[in-house]
């Protein structure tokens, strides 16, 4: 390993980013649909596109670099994602579902924007400051999604906080309506259905097969 050189390290860590982007447009679409909340799966759908985009950024990096576009198994994403969905699934009902949702995809934009960074500085010690513009653009969408998302937590966690006490602690309050119905249901036939099954044990996902 002794002829390996910073370049070789860096083009290693670009490939492991093309894998993770990859990996992650796969990965997004079932976040999308199993968002309870329409902001939460309008925003994923928005980052998936921007993922999308960034597939291309990094093809664009690889050529600026004369170099064909590989991918190296990015061992982080698979496990980020793999952790992301037992956890989707052990969620529940809709409004656990989507804190989780936000946490799976929090921990991703944070994996990424650890990542980016240091390829930008990366690519500036090689030299390469256009390479290292190109990656900062990529770095900016990550942070705004990172953004987003706490806004989001923001809003949507304290309703699944207040759902939990409120299933633990009254358990008597027969007539009124469980907290997690009041939320607007998003106009899917797979939300509507699953809407009150906070007993059921089947993820929600299970549904769209
Ligand atoms: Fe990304
Ligand atoms: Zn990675
Ligand atoms: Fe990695
Ligand atoms: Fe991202």
């Amino acid at each position: 390993m002794a002829t390996r050189t910073f370049e070789n390290l860096f083009y290693d860590q670009l490939k492991d980013m093309y894998d993770a982007e990859k990996r992650i447009t796969k990965a997004l679409p079932k976040m999308v649909r199993s968002a309870h909340s329409e902001d939460l799966s309008s925003a994923l759908q928005e980052h998936l596109e921007q993922t999308e985009g960034q597939i291309e950024r990094l093809d664009q990096i690889f050529d600026q670099l004369g170099q064909s576009p590989g991918r190296k198994t990015c061992q982080a994403i698979v496990g980020l994602l793999a952790e992301g969905e037992s956890l989707m699934e052990e969620a529940g009902d809709a409004l656990l579902g989507d804190a989780a949702i936000i946490a799976a995809a929090q921990k991703v934009e944070h994996y990424e924007i650890a990542s980016y960074g240091t390829l930008r500085e990366w690519a500036r010690l090689l030299g390469r400051d256009d390479v290292a513009e190109t990656l900062q653009e990529t770095l900016d969408e990550e942070g705004e999604a990172d953004k987003t998302l706490s806004r989001l937590a923001g809003s949507l966690n304290p309703q699944a906080a207040e759902s939990s006490n409120g299933e633990e602690e009254d358990e008597m309050e027969g007539g009124e309506e469980p907290t997690v119905s009041s939320r607007e249901p998003r106009p899917s036939s797979a939300s509507a259905s699953r809407s009150r099954s906070s007993t059921s044990t089947s993820p929600a996902r299970s549904r769209k097969h």
